[in-house]
């Protein structure tokens, strides 16, 4: 068992799109972005810039973008695009399919200043946006990049990055109080989103490895973690909200532990404030762990 312990709008873009004309040709910059943590990020530091769109790959109900096949439609959902934007971290898996369509694109890896994310020992976690900390230097190197290669706009990004940057740290100061009383607490962690929230938090988790699916864990696993949780008094289990939660009750019937349904800002609707809706309804249902 891998069982691991861790210390710690504009334009529309057509699928069915004419010509393949330049991307800069018409006259809007358009950012396409891969699922939907990205496309939240992105239309918040893009809100309300003229001449600038955002657009999504996927659709926001994909799930998470590290089990994606990527098609034909994909591809064309980016025709046109000016900058790609991606979480990176290894869960889009096909920049060399975009790279071969469109040499030249450019892709921006949101991820690429975190240095904290959870890994085990052959494999980066990559679902880090659930650490507010690391969603905060996303949210600067998208910004910084697309100043750099949309010039024009600089001001703007840097200007809606500030003021997005602001509400999102806002969270950990409104929930202070929560957060100190999560900071050391232990926690089973049964959905890939969550761990990057423990690390934020300062709380222990166990995690196994679910490929956010609780129905691939075996009984031998379930078991196993059983023991391993009345053993180290681990009394409570995250999953993610949108997930089935038969394994979890399982667990946390023969354990005693209690199941917290926890949003994963990886599906949902597409308003700029999601992220920061979703996280808040976190930390205010984490509040009664007490
Ligand atoms: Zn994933």
């Amino acid at each position: 068992m891998a069982l691991l312990l861790s210390a710690s709008m504009g334009l529309s873009i057509s699928s069915c799109a004419v010509a393949s004309a330049p991307a800069s040709d018409d006259g809007t910059f358009n950012i396409v972005t891969s699922f939907y943590p990205m496309q939240i990020l992105v239309m918040n530091i893009a809100d309300g810039i003229d001449g600038v769109s955002v657009e999504c790959m996927s659709e926001p109900n994909l799930g998470c973008i590290h089990d994606h096949v990527f098609s034909t439609e994909d591809l064309m959902s980016i025709e046109g695009a000016d900058v790609y934007v991606e979480n990176g971290l290894e869960l889009e898996t096909f920049n060399d399919r975009i790279l071969s369509a469109y040499p030249g694109l450019q892709i921006i890896e949101a991820a690429s200043r975190v240095t904290d994310a959870p890994s085990d020992e052959d494999e980066v976690n990559g679902h880090v946006w659930t650490s507010i900390d690391d969603y905060v230097l996303e949210i600067n190197e998208v910004a910084d990049r697309l100043s750099e290669i949309d010039p024009d706009h600089a001001s703007s990004y840097r200007a809606n990055a500030d003021a997005y940057i602001d509400r999102v740290t806002g969270l950990t100061s409104d929930y202070s109080d929560v957060l100190a009383s999560l900071e050391g607490r232990s926690v089973l962690v049964l959905d890939e989103t969550l761990p990057s929230f423990c690390v934020y938090a300062g709380m222990n988790y166990t995690t196994i490895e679910t490929d956010h699916e609780q129905s691939a864990l075996s009984a031998g696993d379930i078991r196993e973690t059983i023991e391993f949780m009345t053993a180290n008094g681990v009394t409570a289990i995250f999953v993610s909200a949108d997930s089935e939660a038969d394994i979890a009750n399982t667990i946390a019937e023969e354990s005693g532990a209690v199941i917290y349904e926890l949003n994963t800002c990886m599906t949902g609707e597409v308003t700029a404030d999601a992220y920061i809706d979703q996280m808040a309804s976190n930390l205010e249902l984490l509040g009664a762990m007490g």
